[in-house]
């Protein structure tokens, strides 16, 4: 039955290709650069109602759901279906790239979570007046987050409040670190209530820098002190960015407070973004800090797929194609932020356009050096450390992942986040995110475990070293 069915794939694999040759060169290209399925096995149903089982592999979740979207999954399924005359087949992935533990009920890719716009605006967007310090181009719609992730969550929550203003939690506050997206979901709730608010909104979205500076020069010019304070009291929305900038200025401090005070009697809506919590913004009003704190939301550093994600966007907005391995490879490199991403996403285009070259794994390696350099700015890399961990305990590296939690894969995970704080220069986030996106208080645990253990537990010592010395060796 086996060759049967290897047979029909082998079939099947090659009409795909001529299809997708007749369909066009861009086609064709995109079918080389991405169709990475292999035959691995089938299975036999196991009760008359269930299917035959097709295990592929794929190289990543990413490829998996890239192909599912462009319709590759359904167009192999089919052909093999009329090719052995069954009609209950169904293809299940075996993901080749041991990056976290992808489920196939994962995360979306390619951005698809929308929102839902099915009731169209009754009046003419042009009616109102979009306030121009917004920057249009960031909007839900090209925000990528991965379910079940705390971004998603901020994301989620940045939509329902945009949804109903002033109504169900206000203030909100975005906190995470530099090119985490707060600035684009901020810009994107005041876009979105701007298109879909059936009466003008007064939106403002600012910097704090920017509001300092208003609010400074308004000081020496009477009529201008109530033009500052008539502007801000009076909004529909306050989108106010980076307010750790604002930390020891008591004045607009205490102008920010009535101000706010004024705003939330009024059940209009505010939200705040800052870089650090703000139990860590020194010179900070008590009242006021109890009063911002509000829904704290917190963006953290994209997971794997969602990087991979958010680079084959970037280059589908360039009408570009690149082979799967590349979106990879600079997900591989750049892991600390989304900005960065994109930065190293737009180099390695620019390079490839200005020498003339395809966008091969090897001009990213030449450009954003070899693979783990960034991520883990350190000799050693994460990704060794639960390699060798993985292969010590007998287990792989995504059960090392999993979120399963029997004694030796809790123990393996612990002994990786012991490693990874001592022989890398990751932070207690980085390594929680490398270790299947677990908070970095669990790792805190995880590490304090480790550490007292060793004292009593001659074996563990030992086994600390055996790993060690296996990730040393590879260097
Ligand atoms: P922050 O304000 O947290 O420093 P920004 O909002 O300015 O970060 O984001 C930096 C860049 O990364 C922007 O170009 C933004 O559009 C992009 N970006 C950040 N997060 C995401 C995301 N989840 N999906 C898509 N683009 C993102
Ligand atoms: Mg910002």
């Amino acid at each position: 039955m086996d060759d049967t069915f290897l047979g029909a794939w082998t079939l099947a694999e090659k009409a795909i290709k001529e299809e997708c040759k007749i369909e066009g060169p861009q086609k064709l290209l995109e079918c080389e650069n991405w169709f990475d399925l292999k035959y691995i096995t089938h299975e036999e149903p196991k009760t008359p109602d269930a299917p035959h089982i097709i295990k592929v592999s794929t190289s990543s979740g990413f490829s998996w759901k890239t192909l599912k979207e462009r319709g590759y999954i359904d167009r192999i399924t089919s052909r093999l279906k009329s090719a052995t005359k069954l009609d209950n087949i169904e293809l299940v992935p075996h993901y080749e790239q041991d990056e976290l533990d992808f489920g196939l009920d994962a995360r979306p890719i390619l951005n698809n979570i929308k929102i839902d716009n099915t009731e169209p605006n009754p009046l003419p967007q042009r009616h109102f007046r979009a306030n121009t310090t917004l920057y249009d181009e960031y909007t839900f719609d090209n925000f990528i987050t991965s379910e079940g992730s705390s971004t998603d969550y901020a994301y989620k929550m940045a939509l329902a409040v945009a949804a109903k203003p002033g109504d169900l939690a206000n203030p909100i506050l975005f906190y995470g670190g530099v090119g985490l997206g707060k600035t684009h979901l901020m810009n994107a709730i005041g876009n979105y209530i701007i298109q879909n608010a059936t009466e003008p909104k007064k939106v403002c979205y600012t910097q704090s820098e920017s509001f300092l500076n208003e609010f400074t020069s308004s000081l020496f010019q009477q009529k201008n002190a109530s033009v500052f304070k008539n502007k801000y009291r009076r909004l529909d929305v306050l989108l106010l960015d980076d307010i750790q900038f604002l930390q020891g200025k008591e004045g607009i401090q205490q102008e920010l407070f009535y101000i706010f005070e004024e705003l939330y009697k009024n059940h209009k809506q505010m939200v705040f973004a800052s870089d650090r919590p703000l139990s860590e913004i020194a010179q900070m009003e008590e009242r006021l800090v109890s009063r911002l704190s509000g829904t704290c939301l917190d963006l953290q550093p994209p997971d794997f797929e969602t990087r991979c994600a958010i680079i084959g966007k970037t280059l589908e907005a360039k009408d570009l194609v690149v082979p799967m391995e590349v979106i990879h490879s600079i997900a591989q490199k750049e892991a600390s932020n989304v900005r960065a991403l994109k930065g190293a996403v737009t180099k390695v285009i620019g390079y490839a356009q200005v020498m003339h070259t395809p966008i091969t794994v090897q001009v990213v390696e030449k450009l954003l050096g070899k693979t783990g350099e960034n991520v883990d700015n350190g000799r050693i890399s994460i990704l060794d450390i639960i390699e060798e961990t993985a292969k010590l305990f007998k287990i792989t590296s995504a059960d090392l992942k999993a979120k399963k939690r029997d004694k030796t894969r809790a123990l393996a995970r612990q002994v990786a986040m012991f490693l990874g704080k001592e022989l890398t220069d990751l932070t207690l986030t980085d390594i929680g995110r490398e270790l299947g996106g677990r908070d970095h208080t669990t790792v805190m645990h995880g590490i304090d475990k480790i550490t007292t253990e060793i004292i009593s537990n001659p074996d563990l010592t030992n086994t600390l070293d055996a790993i060690r010395r296996a990730i040393k060796s590879k260097k």
